[in-house]
């Protein structure tokens, strides 16, 4: 059932050209204290989506600080997913309306298979979000410090589902949220930290692809490269509000006829909400020749997302609830203008003038996204301040810095 997953080499000393000085000498410091420590990473999908995404780049990294770090992916059938995904939308805060004996029975029997089959070989447990979190009610280990990561807006989740969940999380030493607010202000765990996420500069959806390049890639993806391009790339689901932005651009385009939007989307293995979505956005986008929908199942990688945040005039990410929000990091990174909901973790990744680009709604987005067209060199200037706030705040080094310096505290 549990699957472990299989991850390249990757060398920390390299991010010292990109991390403010010092920091990685102590980073290697903190990580001698903790040698050999037997660290495990638990989520629900090895692709699709930001925890995958972190995923990628922390554990070969913390190996290659000398922690001995797995990473294990649960498994589970289309009706767990099903339940888990509307448990995910219920702890944003929409209703749930799955709930009840049968599926709460099949979120357990499921976390009870998979707390079977783990090993107790580790001495931290790091659990990543709704999906996996009754491991540790299941998981007969005792000696292993455990810790909930939310990677999700739990500021006002759906009571029911809540107050389900909450014992399970309340087994664990620690939780981990993305910031203050996001903390159910019942919850009772010995410790809480909050640590924001973070985007590996050096990954092959963040490495430096010159723009020229990136308008080349997105011609062969059938892109007008001479024409003004937006772009939102997210997982196919509402609180990403794409048909929001489908809308925001619809009003832009009236004053920009020239205008094209690129939808780029990942449908993840825990998301069967996922392609519903997409086939609804899919029946919009054909109404309209200068909309583009895009997908890891047809062959837009990384590398593709990279040429996307890249070339587009304008990144959008136009959510109505976001944790953190992952690309918002990774367009910033690229010197791309930003136009972002006023939602969660977006606003502390959109500093100083940036601030002026988080929009409430579709009108507000659409004015933004006319104005950013209109004046490139105000784009530029925020994508110079923005990249700035990722580089010194939200990189991979500065996360493992955090959960590590976590690690510590609770095993002392
Ligand atoms: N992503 C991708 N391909 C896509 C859409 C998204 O690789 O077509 C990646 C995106 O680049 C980011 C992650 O999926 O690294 C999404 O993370 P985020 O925190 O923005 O949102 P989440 O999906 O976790 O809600």
């Amino acid at each position: 059932m549990l699957q472990k997953v299989s991850l390249g080499p990757k060398n920390i000393d390299k991010y010292d050209q990109v991390c403010n000085e010092g920091f990685i000498d102590e980073l290697k410091e903190l990580a001698k204290d903790l040698k050999g420590l037997r660290l495990c990473h638990i989520n629900s999908t090895p692709f699709g989506g930001g925890v995958a995404e972190l995923l990628l780049s922390v554990i070969p990294l913390m190996r290659d600080l000398g922690i001995d770090a797995d990473w294990q992916v649960i498994t589970g059938d289309n009706r767990f997913f099903d339940i888990t995904k509307s448990l995910h939308n219920a702890i944003q805060g929409a209703q749930y309306p799955l709930l009840e004996r049968t599926t709460e029975r099949i979120y357990l029997n499921n976390n009870l298979g998979n707390a079977k089959e783990l090993s107790t070989d580790y001495d931290v447990f790091i659990v990543n979000d709704p999906q996996p979190a009754a491991l540790r009610h299941f998981c007969e280990e005792r000696h292993a410090k455990w810790i909930w990561r939310c990677h999700i807006d739990s500021a006002t989740p759906d009571e029911y589902a809540w107050q389900f969940l909450r014992p399970y999380v309340e087994e664990y030493d620690a939780a981990i949220f993305t910031m203050q607010q996001f903390v159910p202000q019942d919850l009772h765990v010995p410790v809480i930290v909050n640590i924001p996420p973070a985007i590996d500069p050096f990954s092959p959806k963040n490495l430096h692809i010159p723009r020229k390049l990136c308008r080349e890639i997105l011609d062969n993806q059938g892109i007008d490269k001479n024409r003004p391009l937006i772009c939102q790339v997210s997982r196919f689901d509402p609180w990403k509000d794409p048909f929001g932005v489908i809308k925001a651009y619809q009003i832009a385009k009236e004053q920009e006829p020239e205008l094209q939007l690129a939808l780029v989307g990942s449908l993840a293995g825990d998301d069967p909400e996922g392609w519903q979505i997409y086939a609804a956005i899919h029946e919009e986008a054909i109404k309209d020749p200068d909309i583009y929908v895009y997908s890891n199942l047809t062959g837009v990688g990384n590398m593709e997302v990279n040429a996307f945040q890249t070339a587009a005039d304008v990144a959008i990410q136009k959510s109505i609830k976001e944790g953190f929000g992952l690309v918002v990091a990774e367009a910033l990174w690229k010197k791309t203008p930003m136009i972002a909901g006023n939602a969660g973790g977006i606003p502390m990744q959109m500093s100083g003038k940036l601030g002026n680009y988080l929009v409430d709604s579709v009108e507000q987005c659409a004015e933004k996204i006319v104005e950013l067209i209109r004046n490139p060199q105000i784009g530029a200037e925020l994508g110079v301040e923005g990249k700035e706030n990722i580089r010194s705040n939200y990189l991979t080094p500065r996360l493992i810095r955090d959960e590590l310096a976590l690690a510590k505290k609770l095993l002392k």
